[in-house]
């Protein structure tokens, strides 16, 4: 295993003497990426705080706070999703904190809903917008620009998308019952799954490819998945980059769904300044820049902007309308969402 000065990569860290010392910081990370190396080093030589990190998925670590409890040496905790941030808060895994640096950085919208005494669960630190790819020579941008669009009959049998109970899902027809209210919502699920070109196989990457080899014509993905292919060293990758359109969707309507990766503070933290410290940190432009363009994302910090050459050509370098809605009301729905799915027989 690499070791990087200031990062002690622990996959098996249990409640010890070590995690109570001053100075240390316990992170459970859900994101894989080489570029937070950079970043977790650069606020140690900042602050002369060490993190140690866990790394698991999203699933993996709410079930290991869970399983821990108060004994869990858990301070701060990084996921990758909304509907799964606000399963850690409802669940009561997380502690409310109120900072003025990431109350006046994130929008209000990328982050939980206040408690009363004003105190925010979880901040989104960077966004990824949920994009449909197309064949460019059998399908018209036209029929594919909106979410609602999916559902059309006249896309039956073009739709490659992952299960619907994948988060990423989840948090999209969250998004939709949102905008549309739950009736509309779904019926729209029924359309959708009338027009799937194979039952849900793979992740996002696996879509793109699908449309890419004419398996299907129109996929969803998250956009960085996108971005990955089309910086990727392979040619192979590229190669079905140029074959696939994109289209953010819902341009002259509600605006295209951002789901976001964020961090919280955990409930039981026993380092809690630190875990604060850590997270304003997140939240300073230059480690926004090194959090989101290491995954192809976006800053969620207001006011920043990233020099990502596969984000610049997927949008045309020009600003996209998102949706504005709480993220918060994305995950509450998601249960609701799920039910729908059994009904519509979404598998
Ligand atoms: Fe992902």
């Amino acid at each position: 295993m690499k070791k990087t000065i200031g990062i002690l990569l622990a996959t098996a860290l249990a409640a010890s003497a070590a995690f109570a010392q001053t100075g240390e910081l316990n992170l459970y990370s859900a994101r894989h990426y080489a570029t937070d190396e950079a970043l977790y080093n650069n606020f140690t030589k900042a602050t002369g705080i060490m993190i140690n990190r866990v790394d698991s998925d999203d699933a993996g670590i709410l079930a290991r706070l869970k399983a821990e409890g108060t004994a869990s040496p858990a301070d701060v905790i990084l996921l990758v999703d909304a509907a799964r941030l606000y399963r850690g808060e409802a669940d009561g895994l997380f502690q409310p904190i109120q900072s003025k640096v990431l109350s006046d950085a994130i929008p209000a919208n990328l982050r939980s809903t206040p408690a009363a005494d004003g105190g925010i669960s979880w901040f989104g630190l960077s966004t990824r917008a949920r994009v449909i790819v197309y064949n460019k020579i059998k399908v018209k941008r036209e029929d594919v620009d909106t979410y609602e669009k999916l559902g059309d009959p006249k896309n039956k049998g073009k739709l490659c998308i992952r299960s619907g109970s994948h988060p990423y899902n989840l948090s999209l027809f969250g998004a939709v019952a949102q905008h549309l209210g739950d009736a509309a919502a779904e019926a729209w699920l029924k359309g959708v799954v009338a027009n799937l070109a194979r039952p849900p196989k793979g992740g996002d990457t696996d879509q793109i490819n699908a449309v890419a080899s004419g398996e299907c014509e129109i996929g969803v993905t998250n956009s960085y998945y996108l971005a990955r292919m089309m910086r990727s060293g392979k040619p192979e990758d590229v190669a079905a980059t140029n074959k696939v359109g994109v289209v953010f969707p819902n341009q002259q309507s509600w605006g295209t769904h951002l789901n976001i990766a964020g961090g919280a503070v955990a409930r039981n933290a026993k380092n809690r300044d630190n875990a604060i410290k850590f997270l304003e940190y997140l939240a300073s432009a230059d480690a926004q820049n090194y959090f989101a363009n290491g995954n192809n994302e976006w800053p969620a910090a207001k006011g920043l902007a990233i020099d990502n050459p596969a984000l610049k050509a997927m949008t045309g370098n020009k600003p996209f309308k998102t949706e504005t809605i709480p993220i918060s009301a994305v995950g509450a729905n998601v249960t609701k969402v799920q039910q729908m799915l059994d009904r519509v027989g979404f598998p």
